[in-house]
């Protein structure tokens, strides 16, 4: 389970994340639904300390950490049990697909080569790139490069996987093949955060939506309570304005 308390964050004087509270059961789904600005991005980069929140704070299974006073090694152990995965990706452009997954395995884990590199093709072959292994970034479409992105973050093995808008930076015809792979993964009950405008995903997939402006979670709910019978009124406008 996860859950974040009071979890705040401010750039300067602007507060952006304004005293979250959000809860996550194992094997949930829950998509972050919100208007351009509303701190959906901040609030996972927070989760996984590539923003340091201003205050409050985070529980990933039985670890928890205050984030006023977080040490390195507790910021270690919180990446440990997190993945995200990017909306432009971040693949090192300088290794191939299956180096780009053998990385933290070998880097953050101490896996032997040998051994990582076998996780790794298991994994690229399960996102469905058996054959792209040992091609490099810029010869692979953007579909392709999410889904190596994917790769990694499943390598590790986290508690919860953090996606940060996966498919806005893909060509619509590369959408699905990323939703299809992320849709596949969420069945087999690995917990996930997942922010994005794919109303279709959010519908089918999520076990839970959150809708958030301004910084504060407005309401929450199945996606049914929350598409159909929205309780406030900034999400009814916000529903409009995408429908
Ligand atoms: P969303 O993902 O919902 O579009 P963001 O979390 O990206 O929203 O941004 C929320 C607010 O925080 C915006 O006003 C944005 O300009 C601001 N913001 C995000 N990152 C930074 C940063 N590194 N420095 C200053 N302001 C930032």
């Amino acid at each position: 389970m996860i859950k974040l308390t009071n979890l705040s964050k401010s750039f300067g004087r602007q507060q952006v994340l304004k005293s979250i509270d959000l809860t996550v059961n194992t094997g949930e789904v829950v998509v972050i639904l919100g208007p351009s600005g509303s701190g959906k991005t901040t609030l996972l980069r927070c989760m996984n300390y590539l923003e340091q929140p201003s205050g409050g704070e985070i529980a990933i299974g039985s670890f928890s950490l205050r984030c006023r006073r977080a040490s390195k090694k507790e910021i270690h152990e919180l990446r440990q049990r997190s993945a995200m995965v990017f909306q432009q990706y971040n693949l090192f452009r300088h290794k191939t697909a299956l180096e780009n997954v053998m990385e933290g395995l070998i880097v953050v884990q101490k896996w032997p080569k040998a051994k990582a590199r076998e996780k790794s093709a298991a994994l690229l072959e399960k996102v469905g790139l058996a054959g792209k292994l040992d091609a490099y970034p810029s010869q692979l479409s953007g579909g392709q490069q999410q889904r190596v992105g994917i790769a990694r973050a499943l390598a590790l093995e986290p508690e919860v996987i953090l996606f940060d808008e996966p498919t806005s930076a893909l060509d619509p015809e590369l959408v699905g093949e990323v939703l299809e792979v992320i849709r596949r993964i969420a069945k087999e009950g690995i917990t996930m955060i997942v922010v994005t405008h794919e109303m279709g995903f959010a519908r089918d997939v999520a076990n839970r939506v959150v809708f958030m402006d301004g910084g504060v979670i407005v309401e929450e709910g199945t996606p049914a309570e929350l598409f159909q019978n929205p309780r406030e009124e900034r999400t009814r406008q916000f529903l409009k304005r995408i429908a």
